[in-house]
C-alpha cells in the first residue's frame, strides 16, 4: 500500500467545510476529525457532477430509485 492512497480517499465533511481522511462503516463515511457523516463530493463539486451527469444523459430520463438499491450490499 502507498501511504499517496490514503490522502487520495478523502470525502468532504461539511462541518469541517473540507475534504478528511475519512472511517468507512457499513453504510456510511465518517469523519476522522469531528466524527461527522462525510460526503462524496462538496456541494458545489456535486452540483458541478450531476450537470455533468444530466449533459451526458439522453433526454427523458426520470430520476431514478435504483441508486437506493445499486449500493454495495453486505
Ligand atoms: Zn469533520
Amino acid at each position: 500500500m502507498h501511504p499517496s492512497d490514503f490522502y487520495n480517499d478523502r470525502k468532504f465533511c461539511e462541518h469541517c467545510q473540507t475534504y478528511v481522511s475519512y472511517l468507512q462503516s457499513t453504510e456510511h463515511s465518517f469523519c476522522v476529525q469531528c466524527g461527522r457523516p462525510v460526503r462524496l463530493f462538496s456541494e458545489a463539486d456535486w452540483t458541478a457532477f450531476n450537470d455533468n451527469l444530466k449533459e451526458r444523459r439522453p433526454k427523458g430520463g426520470r430520476p431514478s430509485r435504483a441508486r437506493e438499491r445499486g449500493r454495495e450490499s453486505a
